[in-house]
This record gives structure tokens, C-alpha cells and sequence, in this order.
């Protein structure tokens, strides 16, 4: 794989076989991580993104011979757009699936919310993107792969290993690969802050899954929305966000 980069996308190695793609139209704050780790049998695309512009997979991909697979961590709408263009294999949570069957503002959670979160960077004002109808032309990418905790992604010579990580959505998983030290945990744990008031969210399910992620003895954690998190720094995310819910009057 290369480096690529035009005006929309900027495409980057981030460690040893593993990739970051980034949607430059989308503010940074906003900005939904594309994680991309090459395997010797095929290349995994983690993550959706918002495609306020559709991926240009073949010129991004150009001269990779591999398969490109795709999972979603969770079926929200800036995880999922771009899931119609992976046609080979397509991994999700099995509770993913009906979402991606369908997918549209409300089951997304494009609606209400993008209107409010200001997706749109300076200087694509020209794209004509409006807000209010972000989420109504996803199209449908059923899983041809649904997982649930205990299956295990390979891509050769890498393993993946699946774990339901629910409480940002109910269909959240974390992929651990063990050999690297790292997760992929989606939305669940980010360096940003960690949504969970949107429908489907459940805090104690998120305090529950945090739990969860610990007992994995990962080194480095890759979430769906900012920079990546050393083990210290996860740990102490995973803290705050507990006292944070005790003070709420929800434990575990
Ligand atoms: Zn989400």
C-alpha cells in the first residue's frame, strides 16, 4: 500500500501494517477514525467514516491485490457510510446487521444529531452538503460476515479477536489483536468524549465493557474518534468515566 492524498482524504501509515485513513471534509473533533491493517491474505478496513465524499477506494487502493474486507465496530451513521463499497467480506456484530440492511438518518443516528455537531471543515463549503439530510442516501450493506463475542477475524499471519464491548450501541464490538497489543474498540473508549445518550446507549453496559477491556492486556487502543491511547492513558480515561457515572448515581 502507499501513501495517498488529495484534497478530501489523506491516507497514512500510522505503525507497522497499520493505516489511518482521515475524511479531511469532517472538523477533527468530529472526524470518525478509518483503521486499516494489511494482512498477507487480505486488507481490513475498519470503520465507515461519515462519506460526506464517497471514497475513491480504487485510486486510495491503487495496485493492492489484496481483498479489501471491512468491519464496523457499531452501525452508527460515522461508521457505516462507506460499508456499501467493501463487497468482497463485510464484518459486523450480528445486532449491526439490521442497520446496515437499512440504513438511514434515524437508525444511524445521523438525525438529529449531525444537524448540531457541525461536521462540515472549513473550505468544502462548495460540497452543497446539508446537514438536515445527512444519513437519508446511505446505501444498504448487509454483513456477510456477522460476529459475535468469541469469533476470531484472520487475515493472515493476524488475528483478530471479536469481544462485545455494548453501551455506546448495543451492536459495539472491540477487536483485540493479541500478538500487537492492540484494540480497535470503537466508540466505547476515546480520547474525546464518550457518548452515551444517544438511543441504544446504556452506562452501565459501557462501565461493564470498560471492565471488560481491561482484563485484555492490550498495550495500545485505537477508538473510532481521536488519537490513540497508550494503556496508561486508556486506564485513566476508563477511571474518570466511572467516577464521572458514580456521581450520576450509576455503578456497576
Ligand atoms: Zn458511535
Amino acid at each position: 500500500m502507499r501513501p495517498f492524498e488529495n484534497r478530501y482524504f489523506k491516507f497514512e501509515i500510522v505503525r507497522p501494517g497499520l493505516w489511518l485513513l482521515a475524511e479531511k471534509t469532517v472538523r477533527p473533533l468530529v472526524r470518525a477514525n478509518v483503521w486499516v491493517l494489511e494482512g498477507e491474505d487480505a486488507v481490513l478496513v475498519v470503520d465507515g467514516g461519515w462519506g460526506v465524499v464517497d471514497w475513491p477506494l480504487t485510486q486510495i487502493f491503487a495496485d493492492e491485490e489484496r481483498p479489501l474486507w471491512f468491519v464496523t465496530t457499531h452501525s452508527h451513521c460515522d461508521h457505516i457510510s462507506q460499508a456499501f463499497q467493501f463487497t468482497s467480506r463485510r464484518f459486523g456484530h450480528r445486532l449491526a446487521d439490521p442497520v446496515l440492511r437499512a440504513p438511514g438518518p434515524e437508525n444511524t443516528n445521523a438525525q438529529p444529531w449531525s444537524v448540531h455537531l457541525d461536521i462540515l471543515d472549513d473550505g468544502f463549503g462548495d460540497l452543497g452538503f446539508v446537514a438536515g439530510d445527512y444519513g437519508k442516501a446511505f446505501r444498504p450493506a448487509p454483513l456477510t460476515d456477522p460476529v459475535e463475542q468469541g469469533d476470531r477475524i484472520e487475515i493472515g499471519g493476524r488475528v483478530l479477536e471479536v469481544h462485545h464491548t455494548p453501551g455506546h450501541s448495543k451492536d459495539s464490538i472491540t477487536l483485540f489483536e493479541s500478538e500487537a497489543g492492540w484494540v480497535f474498540p470503537g466508540d466505547v473508549l476515546i480520547a474525546t468524549y464518550i457518548v452515551d445518550m444517544l438511543p441504544g446507549c446504556d452506562k452501565r453496559e459501557v462501565l461493564g465493557s470498560h471492565q471488560r477491556l481491561l482484563q485484555l492486556p492490550f498495550q495500545w487502543s485505537f477508538g473510532g474518534h481521536g488519537a490513540p491511547l497508550d494503556r496508561g492513558k486508556a486506564v485513566g480515561i476508563i477511571e474518570r468515566y466511572a467516577n464521572r457515572k458514580a456521581q450520576e448515581g450509576v455503578t456497576l
